[in-house]
């Protein structure tokens, strides 16, 4: 069975200082560790072509398919708030772009793929516990319907990969919908390289604003969608954890699942990753750091924009975009239909509470209306008061109780992926068990469904089980 990849590379048609033209490094002996088959489908490719062990060697980048350009992409960035002025795919290669059957644009990227002019110190390579990571997570994001770079396969490559110790290495293929960056735009500003920001700037109109025009319309279109993607986040108790310039798309989908987390117990200001030692980027923090990231991404294209004003306003309209968003992701949590003036004091009030008991977050909304919330309390009294805040806002609504519950179910989730469960199955993929892992997606695969089998899966951990620190995904 041969594999036949649609191909249009539009960014290999940029000018050659994006990027070096490279191939992946071979691997000694891949084998398939997942296939998403329903991404598959949606990309219109054929999974078993991909299953075959022509697919496999593509996946594993042993083999270059037809029509790919194969290509490490530049950047640079803000990481931690200090300035790298060169970045660059430096354990990943772009193998070019699919269009869709739907006419949708995607990048298939290899990460893991051995070492390119801009790994550093780095070797280019994965271990199997990131990149199943990766997989896990961005499949369980793409489910609870937030914007996010995709997971085709995961292949392991036969050699390992000297971190601590040796493991198993690893590839993952990467779809988004563009790999473009925030840290793209500031390199070729720090290297004043007019002509590049205006090639970067009609590419990034042509993938992501079609109906805007310039670098101004682009900001605002990039400002406009981390303000919803962010309120995604803190509406499910995510922390990206390294939301560094580079690792923030223009796209508007969640890239780069490092250190990244889920939180259970609920507290604003926690933060999970063990190389964040300031709490940066801590669960609450996020929406003043995505601001902060999209001023650079301003000063990035103010050559283009020339108007201070201008730029600054597109900049200013982010705490507003923010509030609205993420108010419209609560009220509906809460079952709250209409707006009414009250209602982010509401929703403060609960968080504050839960905060005070460090509640868990999924299973708080997930069960509020039932005793079941009730019992996430170790002080029923804060949370007692706060319901009957609640059931007195209800009652302006005009909804039935059981399309209220049917409304709430369908925006709080029962499973995400807890930190404790996707090392439990990183932990038997490593000794050759895939079967939590498979569980594991599947379950999160329906988040919003009712748990059944997968009831265990809903549980915070244990004290044994938890995981209190996240490590950066090398
Ligand atoms: P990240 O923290 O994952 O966003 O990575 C920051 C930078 O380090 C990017 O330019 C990556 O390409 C590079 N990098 C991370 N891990 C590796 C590795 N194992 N080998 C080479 N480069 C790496
Ligand atoms: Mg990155």
């Amino acid at each position: 069975m041969t594999l036949m990849l649609p191909f249009d590379n539009s960014y290999a048609r940029l000018p050659d200082r994006f990027f070096t033209r490279m191939s992946p490094t071979p691997v000694a002996a891949p084998s398939l560790l997942a296939l998403n088959e329903s991404l598959a489908d949606r990309l219109g490719l054929d999974a078993e072509a991909l299953r075959s062990d022509d697919g496999i060697s593509a996946l594993a980048g042993n083999v270059v398919p037809d029509g790919a350009e194969p290509l490490a992409q530049v950047y640079a960035g803000h990481q931690f708030g200090g300035w790298s002025p060169q970045l660059g795919d430096g354990r990943a290669i772009l193998l070019g772009e699919i269009v869709a059957p739907d006419g949708e644009r995607f990048d298939l990227q290899l990460k893991g793929s051995g070492p390119t002019p801009y790994s550093r110190m780095g070797d280019g390579r994965a271990w199997v516990g990131p990149v199943l990571r990766e997989y896990i997570v961005s499949e369980a994001m793409a489910a609870l319907g937030v914007p996010t770079t995709r997971a085709l396969a995961a292949v392991e490559t036969g050699e390992r990969v000297q971190r601590e110790t040796g493991l198993p290495g690893a590839v993952l293929t990467r779809v988004a919908s563009s790999h473009i960056r925030v840290g793209t735009f500031q390199y070729f500003a720090s290297q004043e390289d007019q002509d590049g920001l205006e090639a970067l700037t009609a590419h990034a109109l042509a993938r992501h604003d079609q109906g805007a025009e310039g670098a101004l319309g682009l900001l605002e279109g990039v400002v406009a969608r981390q303000a919803k993607l962010v309120a995604q986040w803190l509406g499910i108790g995510f922390i990206h954890g390294v939301m560094n310039t580079d690792n923030m798309t223009i796209s508007g989908e969640t890239i780069d699942y490092g250190p990244c987390a889920f939180m259970d117990g609920y507290h604003a200001m926690r933060v999970f990753s063990s190389i964040d030692q300031h709490g940066r980027y801590a669960f609450a923090r996020q929406p003043d750091v995505a601001m902060w990231n999209l001023a650079q991404l301003a000063s990035a294209l103010m050559p283009l924009i020339g108007d201070v004003e201008a730029a600054q306003g597109a900049i200013d309209r982010f705490p507003a975009l923010f509030q609205k968003a993420w108010l419209e992701v609560y009220r509906a949590k809460l079952g709250l239909l209409q707006a009414e003036d009250g209602d982010s004091d509401l929703v403060q009030d609960l968080l504050k509470v839960m905060g005070e008991h460090q509640a868990d977050f999924t299973n708080v909304f997930r069960a509020l209306g039932t005793d079941a919330a009730r019992d996430e309390f170790t002080d029923r009294a804060g949370f007692d008061a706060w319901e009957k805040d609640w059931r007195a806002r209800l009652a302006h609504e005009g909804a039935t109780p059981e399309d209220r519950r049917e409304g709430m179910a369908a925006v709080n989730p029962a499973i995400i992926p807890r930190t404790h469960r996707i090392e439990q199955a990183i932990q038997a993929a490593v000794d050759g068990d895939l079967a939590p892992f498979q569980r594991l997606n599947a379950a999160l695969a329906a988040p919003f469904a009712d748990p059944g089998d997968f009831e265990d899966l809903t549980r915070p951990p244990t004290q044994s089980e938890a995981v209190p620190q996240t490590f950066c995904g090398t």
